[in-house]
């Protein structure tokens, strides 16, 4: 007779306030067998994993990889194929800048099964915990997510939308603010770093394009921080008095 297959869970964790997770996602962990999370995922979250659980940390964070990409593949299949429910625990949503589908698409040619569950990206989450929408009926209806680091040193993209919201952006802020300006928006542009959202230690640093850079360095404002481009960044300061 076939073993009993396991299955695996991708488990958004959402950006960082552990009650930020889904029901979903929080039932899966209660449940899980074994748990691989990332640095991001708030380790709050862990506390719920059943006795006897096997919980992973596979650190992925700004450069620190404490297991290859091809292990974790290989640990995920591994654990399902013993029956063993699995969850794949990763900061914000789970397919938003990670190498998620990677993992997805490895299991898919092992025929293990799997469920992708959706988490609250840190890109949404940490200007709007800071008030600053996204989108503004008959003002701003265009968002692009974007990244301030390629892996493969290509240029930094800065499409013509309301707004921009780049992730990754911390230690290339000069290159990112390049690319932006040579877009054709004006150095008045206002932006913010959202540093740390949705945790206690979150703050938030404004400024402009002209003037970003010398602010990131000044208030040494660290990853994981999202920044946001865009007329859109004043509503914070009209909804909680931001100081710009
Ligand atoms: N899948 C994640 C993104 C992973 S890429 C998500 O959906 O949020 C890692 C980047 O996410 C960081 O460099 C930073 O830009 C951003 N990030 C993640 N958590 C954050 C937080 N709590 N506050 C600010 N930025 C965060």
């Amino acid at each position: 007779m076939k073993d009993k297959q396991g299955r695996v869970y991708i488990v958004g964790a959402g950006p960082g306030d552990w009650e930020l997770i889904s029901v979903k996602g929080l039932k899966k962990i209660k449940e899980a067998d074994v748990i691989l999370y990332d640095f991001l995922a708030s380790s709050k979250l862990l506390s719920f994993a059943k006795k006897g659980a096997l919980v992973i940390c596979v650190g992925k964070q700004d450069g620190l990889h404490l297991k290859e990409q091809n292990e974790i593949n290989k640990l995920l299949f591994q654990k399902a194929r013993k029956g063993k429910i699995v969850v794949r625990l990763k900061g914000g949503d789970p397919l938003v800048f990670s190498r998620g589908i990677e993992e997805i698409l490895c299991l898919k040619k092992k025929k293990i099964d799997f469920e992708i569950i959706p988490g609250i990206t840190s890109a949404f989450a940490a200007p709007e915990s800071f008030g600053i929408p996204l989108t503004r009926r008959g003002k701003f209806s265009s968002v692009a997510v974007l990244t301030g680091r390629k892996s493969n040193g290509a240029s930094i993209d800065a499409p013509a939308c309301d707004t921009l919201i780049y992730l990754m952006a911390v230690r290339n802020i000069n290159e990112v603010v390049r690319a932006i300006l040579k877009s054709g928006r004006p150095k008045s542009t206002p932006c913010a770093f959202i540093e740390r959202a949705t945790t206690k230690k979150e703050r938030i640093v404004t400024g402009n394009l002209r003037n970003i850079s010398g602010r990131v360095k000044k208030f040494s404002v660290r990853a994981p921080a999202v920044l946001a481009v865009g007329e859109i960044v004043n509503y914070g300061k009209r909804i909680y008095g931001h100081k710009y």
